[in-house]
């Protein structure tokens, strides 16, 4: 077994996105994942690449943006790597508008996305199209931002093991801890990719919680919606994915028993889907999914060294937006394991959820 630069535990989005960017600098990188890849809540079936909101702006709002507008050319550049479509598509995104003053608020945010999105992306009302798709908005007007995006999480975790395996990388499933054969005497790093499970690890470590699960059921559609927008509406997300399939998510539960199973509130949230979006109420649900986010103390991600752990690193804290962030903490992670350039924003660092 050849020694590697870069050790990555765990086979999300994370640790794989940090596996692709430290290989495709030139690094010889070893995946382990202690199940199968997207066994933990990677392994889900929504897939939106969603945008905070263009106001009261801060350092992570201005990290997502920057992620959101690398993710073309990163899963542009894992495509044709690995030969797998990961079904991104900028296709946008439509909000309805149900009163007044939300209708002002969206307004109020159009300017905000002239200055903080500075024309790389477009936030806008706009009167709601009677196409059988958007939901019913009561003012007649609904927002259409230009930013969001959709990529299938399955079909991404096969392309990013895929692009490893064609530049030299290995991914290995099974193994909860670095194989000794490809540690190095001295140089070799180990990032610590391992969502919920890496959580619990460190709270033991450090004595204290530094995250908490919070559980997620979401559901599929046989529906074919194109390249239509997906839909954010009354705290749901309808995103339409290129396999005819249109996915609607999340609860999002902190007490929980047993974190993969779907029970009545994802039937809650099928109802509520249908009522909302006409092309929807006949169509048949083909999955119900379960999963658990990563959430760290934070809410932000969890970026950097392992503290105390010689070149030990942290990559997690996803929480609910974990695809979208995947581009740029590969890239800051990548810089930090491989160059030691400290890239982490304010808030993202380990101590801050210490
Ligand atoms: C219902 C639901 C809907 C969601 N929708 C979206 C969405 O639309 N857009 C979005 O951006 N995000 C979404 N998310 C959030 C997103 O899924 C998470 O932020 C992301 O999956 C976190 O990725 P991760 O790689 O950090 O963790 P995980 O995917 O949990 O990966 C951690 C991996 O580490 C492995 N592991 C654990 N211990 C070890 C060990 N010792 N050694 C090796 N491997 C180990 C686990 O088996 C697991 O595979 C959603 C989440 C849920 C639950």
């Amino acid at each position: 077994m050849a020694t590697a630069d870069v050790v990555v535990m765990g086979g999300g989005i994370f640790g794989l996105s940090v596996a692709w960017a430290c290989v495709r600098r030139g690094a010889r990188v070893h995946l382990c994942e202690a199940a199968r890849i997207g066994a933990g809540s990677s392994g889900g079936i929504v897939g939106a690449l969603a945008p905070h909101v263009p106001e009261t702006w801060n350092p992570k709002k201005a990290f997502q943006l920057e992620s959101l507008l690398m993710a073309e050319g990163f899963w542009g550049e894992v495509a044709a790597v690995s030969g797998i479509d990961p079904g991104y598509l900028r296709s946008g995104r439509w909000q309805p508008l149900a009163d007044d003053a939300a209708v002002e608020m969206a307004r109020g945010r159009e300017a905000g996305a002239a200055e903080f999105w500075r024309g790389r992306a477009g936030w806008r009302v706009v009167k709601s199209p009677p196409d059988g798709w958007a939901p019913e908005s009561a003012t007649g007007l609904m927002v259409e931002d230009t930013l969001t995006a959709r990529l299938n999480p399955r079909a991404a975790a096969r392309a990013l093991v895929a692009a490893i395996r064609t530049k030299g990388g290995v991914v290995e499933e099974g193994r909860v801890e670095p194989p000794a054969g490809v540690l190095g005497p001295r140089r070799t790093a180990v990032v610590w990719a391992t969502g919920m499970a890496g959580l619990e690890v460190l709270s033991s470590e450090v004595g204290r919680k530094v995250g908490a699960g919070v559980k997620g059921q979401a559901a599929l559609f046989a529906c074919e919606a194109g390249a239509r927008p997906q839909i954010f509406a009354e705290g749901l997300h309808i995103v339409p994915h290129q396999d005819g399939t249109v996915a609607v998510g999340s609860t999002s539960e902190r007490d929980f028993a047993d974190g993969s199973a779907v029970d009545g509130q994802v039937e809650a949230l099928i109802e509520r889907a249908r009522a909302l979006c006409p092309m929807l109420r006949e169509a048949p649900v083909i999955e119900r999914w379960a999963g658990v986010r990563p959430r760290a103390k934070s809410r932000a991600p969890m970026l950097g060294p392992w503290p105390g752990r010689d070149r030990h690193y942290i990559a997690n804290g996803g929480f609910k937006i974990g695809f979208g962030m995947a581009p740029k903490v590969a890239d800051v992670m990548a810089d930090l394991v491989l160059e030691g350039r400290d890239g982490i924003p304010e808030g993202f660092r380990v101590e801050d959820s210490l």
